[in-house]
Parts: C-alpha cells; sequence; structure tokens
C-alpha cells in the first residue's frame, strides 16, 4: 500500500498530539508480504528484485496481538493496517477485533494545556478493494476505522495494477458511504494516468469518498524497473496538483499528497486551498513501519530493517533511526 498521511484525520480541538515515549504516535502495520494486486508503481521493497531485501517468516496472529499490546504501552494512538494487502493477511478481522479492544495513552494539547487519557486507538484500513466485502464494511463501521483504497487510474487501472476490480472499488466506496464510513481515495499518479486524473479523482468522489490522499510515483520496490515510464517530469507534477486542486474545489473535499515535494517544484504563484502539500519527509518523525515479519523501519519505502518489534526500546539508538531525527532538528534549527 502506498504512502499513510495522517493530518486529515487529527482532531479539531487540539493543537499537538503527541506519543508518551519517543516513537511518532502513528504506525503502519505491513501486515503481510502477500497482495493480490501486481502494481507497476508498488514501492514494497520486498517487490524490488534487484534488491537483497529478504522476506522472513511473517508474524502470527497472536504476535501481531503482542506488537499492538506493546505499541499501546507505549502510546501509540493510530494503527494503520497495510500491505501487501491486509484483508489477504489470515486472522486480519481479529487482530483488528484485538486493536479496537485495547486503549492507548493519547496526550494532547487543548487549549495550551497537556491532557492525558486512556482512549481506543484510532483505526485505519488500507487495501485495494479487491477482497473488500459487506463483512469488513460492517467492521469499520463497527470499530470507526478509516477506510482507504486505491485507484491509480480508471482507464489505465489494469495498466498499472494487472488487475480489472476498478468498478469494484468504486462499488465499495459507495457501500462505505451508506454506512456512513469516512474514507480516502489513495491514488498513485504516474507518467500514464495523469491525463485521466481530473477523471479518476472525481469518479472516486462521486462513488462516495470523502478525501484525497495523492502520491507521485516515486521509484522503489517494483517501480525500480519502471521508472522511466512511470517516472514524472517537473511540469508532470505541477499538472498534477492543479488538476486535483480543481477537482477538489469543484467539490469542495479536501486531500494532501502523501510523499513530500520539494519547494522549488511547487510554483510561488499557486495558492492551493483544498490540497494540503507537505515539504519535509516525515517518516520516524509523524509514523514509522512494522513489517510483515516484525522488523521496524523508518518508512513503507525504505528498504532498511531496524530491530525487531521485541526489543523496541533500542531504535532510539539505532544509527539509521538517530539520522532522521537528527535531520529534523537540524532542518528545524535552520
Ligand atoms: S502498491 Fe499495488 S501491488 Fe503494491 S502492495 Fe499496494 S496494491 Fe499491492
Amino acid at each position: 500500500m502506498e504512502y499513510f498521511k495522517l493530518h486529515l484525520y487529527m482532531p479539531q480541538n487540539s493543537t499537538s498530539i503527541l506519543a508518551p515515549s519517543f516513537l511518532p504516535a502513528t504506525v503502519v502495520f505491513e501486515m503481510t508480504y502477500r497482495c493480490n494486486h501486481s502494481c507497476l508503481f508498488c514501492s514494497c521493497p520486498w517487490e524490488n528484485e534487484n534488491d537483497s531485501f529478504k522476506k522472513q517468516k511473517e508474524l502470527s496472529v497472536e504476535e501481531w496481538k503482542n506488537v499492538i499490546s506493546v505499541l499501546c504501552k507505549m502510546g501509540i494512538m493510530n494503527f494503520a493496517f497495510s500491505g501487501g494487502e491486509p484483508l489477504m493477511k489470515e486472522g486480519i478481522i481479529e487482530i483488528i477485533e484485538y486493536a479496537a479492544s485495547c486503549k492507548s495513552e493519547h496526550i494532547e494539547t487543548v487549549n495550551n494545556t497537556l491532557v492525558s487519557e486512556f482512549k481506543t486507538p484510532k483505526l485505519f484500513l488500507l487495501s485495494n478493494g479487491l477482497l473488500m466485502n459487506a463483512e469488513i464494511i460492517a467492521l469499520c463501521k463497527k470499530h470507526d476505522i478509516h477506510l482507504s483504497m486505491s485507484l491509480p487510474g480508471f482507464d489505465t487501472f489494469e495498466q498499472h495494477t494487472l488487475r480489472k476490480n476498478r468498478e469494484q472499488v468504486l462499488h465499495w466506496f459507495t457501500e462505505a458511504k451508506k454506512a456512513g464510513l469516512s474514507t480516502t481515495v489513495n491514488v498513485t499518479v504516474t507518467r500514464k494516468n495523469l491525463h485521466e486524473l481530473y477523471e479518476t479523482i472525481s469518479m472516486a468522489l462521486l462513488a462516495g469518498a470523502d478525501s484525497l490522499l495523492m502520491n507521485r510515483f516515486l521509484p522503489g520496490g517494483r517501480g525500480i524497473k519502471y521508472a522511466k515510464e512511470l517516472m514524472l517530469e517537473k511540469k508532470d507534477v505541477v499538472e498534477m496538483l492543479d488538476i486535483a486542486e480543481e477537482v477538489l474545489q469543484t467539490a469542495n473535499r479536501k486531500g494532501s499528497v502523501g510523499t513530500e515535494l520539494p519547494k522549488c517544484i511547487i510554483p510561488e504563484d499557486r495558492n492551493y486551498k483544498q490540497l494540503s502539500i507537505g515539504t519535509r519527509c516525515s517518516a520516524a518523525i509523524e509514523f514509522f513501519v512494522v513489517g510483515p515479519s516484525g522488523y521496524i523501519r523508518t518508512c513503507n519505502h525504505s528498504p532498511i530493517e531496524m530491530n525487531h518489534y521485541t526489543e523496541i526500546e533500542k531504535i532510539k539508538d539505532h544509527p539509521y533511526w538517530k539520522k532522521f531525527i537528527i535531520e529534523r532538528v537540524q532542518t528545524n534549527n535552520v
């Protein structure tokens, strides 16, 4: 699954949200290496055939529950179930039910005062929609789970994913809307689908998606092999932003760009009102990743595995983790 972004879902009465530990407040769980799509742009590091990233034994249902317990004790308040395709993971419903039964310590700054409370973490499910069904929609409804599904193009959907479930994705957005779920359409933009970006976003919003998470293609994982044909040029990125803003303004919806953009790419004369654009990497700052075998990474694009979750306290001393933290501190001080 593609990049995850939190800021669309922050409670309106809080000015900051902190986990009561050194960890970011959001974790992305890559539940399994398996996927029933074969997206050309897939950035999962294990899909890079030339890389040394090794798949290891996946965590069992009980081990995933243990990960959740450990992280709740460390105050993690946002759990995003991703993959691979998370709905392919055996026991996924049991694992999500377990997460929904846990409590973690939320610390928020409300009206300039730190407020601590034990609350059920907020859950997110990121799927390609192929295995979506009424049971999963009901599960999302029961636990107020935010549902994201991907639509990387409409006419070019099959060309990008090698599957034919675009109508299914739209159908499940409509069903999710009927059930009163909050949803996001994830659109990865490539040179092959830029020409139909307006239509792609429009169709998802008309079907019932509430918001947009847009990622420009970045070479990683399987995508490295297709970098030349998928990579956007600078002018394409500007076109992508303009199109998304136009659709969002027309539909009066909000959206965000998942992967950060260098400031120099964003034209100074543009004033994007509906689309929020990050210019700083948020890996290890706003979120981190637990991979299918329990190893921690700073970001889902990164192939660098650090410690196993069973020794999560050691992460703060890991040189790779520290690099991200130090770089952010230095950026903030510039
Ligand atoms: S990008 Fe496509 S192939 Fe990769 S995990 Fe997501 S749905 Fe599966």
